[in-house]
């Protein structure tokens, strides 16, 4: 079942010129910093309620992050939805003839398996499926 909007995703071009508008201004908590191989970007989580927030910092130019940033700009780049059994998930959703961007879930920051919606299913907005390990089924 989809749980809640776990965090929303914002591409910034740096966290480190980004994040004082957040800790300062908005008087929010970072939650921590780290590196995601599998999406080449850096990212911030800060703690906003039951949610996050999720700055997302290009590492390299191969960055989907990157090129999103070259199109259209900083902003808003993905709201992810809180899931249990993602792999079933992934599996309902793609019997409803929505495309996914990969069959197969990837591992996100904080241990968390995700998957994004293809945009053109889901009218141009950037769905990601993201289940955390402490959440989650037990994993073996
Ligand atoms: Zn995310």
């Amino acid at each position: 079942m989809i749980k809640k909007i776990d965090h929303i995703g914002i591409a910034v071009s740096s966290i480190e010129a980004s994040l004082p508008f957040y800790t300062d201004i908005l008087n929010l908590t970072l939650d921590g910093i780290e590196e995601v191989e599998s999406q080449k970007v850096r990212v911030a989580f800060i703690k906003i309620g039951e949610s996050k927030l999720e700055l997302l910092e290009p590492l390299s130019p191969e960055s989907p992050i990157a090129t999103f940033i070259e199109k259209r700009g900083e902003g808003i780049h993905h709201i992810a939805l809180g899931v249990t059994s993602i792999e079933e998930r992934i599996q309902e959703i793609k019997q409803n003839g929505i495309q996914m961007l990969a069959d197969e879930p990837k591992l996100g920051a904080a241990g968390a398996k995700i998957a994004f919606m293809h945009p053109k299913s889901t009218g141009k907005v950037l769905y990601e499926l993201c289940e955390k390990p402490s959440e989650g089924e037990t994993i073996e």
